[in-house]
């Protein structure tokens, strides 16, 4: 606490992001990102971008950010104006947080039946992607977290009630699982009757192709329906089958009106937010789809060999359709699993909180989070869990 801090900041309870050890070569399959590099295209692009001797960089970036809008545009067969480019997914869940959920004053203020969407919470999962109640708390948006089901996978049947906006991840973090398509569609169209916003943060969908299983080769984004549904926004990263997490961009598709209202909290914000090698950077892996299909079919293959490893040890993983698996050791605490790997060198992610009460936290207190990296550190990460299992 410091006297110089308000209220507001008084208050916060930031997200912690996982480690970037400076000081340690680990193994690191703690924050999802991509064993491989990115396509040799996007260091081209970011070369060009930046000018011979950097001259480009004098400038400001386009604040429209066109280049990269187009390129998703013509990928996913919408138009431009229905494209929002932001400083990673991040950013541009927060900016929707702000844009789209009611806060509590207002939410507050409304007589009952004069706008629904105006007087309930926001609904995210109470086992979920542990920024979205930071951004609710940020923007004093009220929610609620209906529970997973014994299983850990979403009930969708919870989203099916007034509120004031969704949001989810699909696939799950950090279960990885995921909901079916129909589901999500289901969602959308229950809140669209009641004007309120489904957002859908398919950060790990480009992972959701499953090596056996009858929905194997279903897939699952539902990008290509935001046409039918004016309420519904996907999000999407770079962060992770794209390989650039380093470089800081996302994306969002969703109606007109959705996408202006994005704009309308961007520009009150920071006019620039996608840098210069950002844009020409990710609209260069968007137009690689041919390099990255062949990282993500690797990814999903040790990913699904190293599933399979783990249960014969008698772990439990759940079947993810992520670059991760959420694993349960079958004696260790999930602090004692952590820690083991920590000092055999391997770094994965544990988590002890869920978004709501702590009943949710203390479903997945055994459980640590396991990006998959290559073959090699899978199998070291393996050779560990073998030891630790003696
Ligand atoms: N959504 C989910 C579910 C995530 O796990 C992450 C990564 N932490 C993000 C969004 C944010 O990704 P980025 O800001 O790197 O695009």
């Amino acid at each position: 606490m410091s006297r110089f801090w308000n209220s507001r900041t008084r208050e916060l309870s930031p997200y912690i992001p996982g480690e970037q050890p400076q000081n340690r070569a680990y193994i690191k399959l703690n924050t999802n990102e991509n064993p491989y590099p990115p396509s040799p295209r996007v260091t081209e692009a970011i070369a060009r971008a930046a000018g011979g001797c950097g001259e480009r960089l004098r400038l400001y970036p386009d604040p429209a950010c066109r280049e990269l809008r187009e390129a998703v545009a013509e990928r996913w067969d919408v138009k431009p104006e229905q494209v929002f480019a932001g400083n990673g997914s991040d950013e541009i869940l927060a900016f929707a947080f702000a844009a789209f959920f009611e806060t509590g004053s207002v939410a507050a203020g409304v007589a009952d039946g004069v706008a629904s969407r105006h007087n309930a919470a926001a609904l995210f999962p109470d086992i979920t992607y542990s920024f979205y109640p930071v951004y609710a708390r940020l923007w004093g948006v009220p929610y609620e977290c209906p529970r997973l089901q014994d299983d850990f996978s979403i009930d969708h049947t919870g989203f099916l009630t007034p509120c004031g906006g969704v949001v989810f991840p699909n696939p799950n973090a950090p279960t990885g699982m995921a909901m079916p398509r129909e589901h999500v569609l289901a969602i959308a169209r229950y809140h669209a009757e009641r004007n309120a916003v489904v957002i859908v943060d398919e950060a790990y969908v480009d992972f959701a192709c499953c090596a056996s299983g009858a929905d194997a080769a279903l897939p699952l984004s539902v990008i290509d329906s935001i046409n039918d549904h004016s309420n519904l926004l996907v999000v999407r990263t770079f962060s992770k089958s794209a390989s650039l997490a380093g470089l800081r961009a996302g994306f969002a598709v969703g109606s007109e009106e959705l996408v202006e209202g994005l704009c309308r909290i961007r520009d009150s914000f920071n006019s620039y937010p996608v840098d210069r090698l950002a844009l020409a950077g990710a609209a260069a892996a968007v137009r690689d789809g041919a390099y990255y299909e062949e990282t993500t079919r690797k990814i999903i293959a040790t990913r699904e060999r190293t599933a399979a490893a783990l249960v014969e040890k008698g772990y439990t993983a759940l079947p993810s359709r992520a670059n991760f698996l959420f694993v349960r050791h079958p004696a260790l605490t999930g602090a004692e699993f952590f820690t083991a790997l920590r000092e055999a060198g391997i770094l994965v992610r544990h988590f002890n909180m869920g978004s709501g009460d702590s009943r949710s936290a203390s479903r997945i207190k055994d459980f640590v989070r396991v990006s998959i990296g290559t073959d090699a550190d899978m199998d070291a990460f393996l050779a560990v869990c073998a030891q630790e299992v003696v």
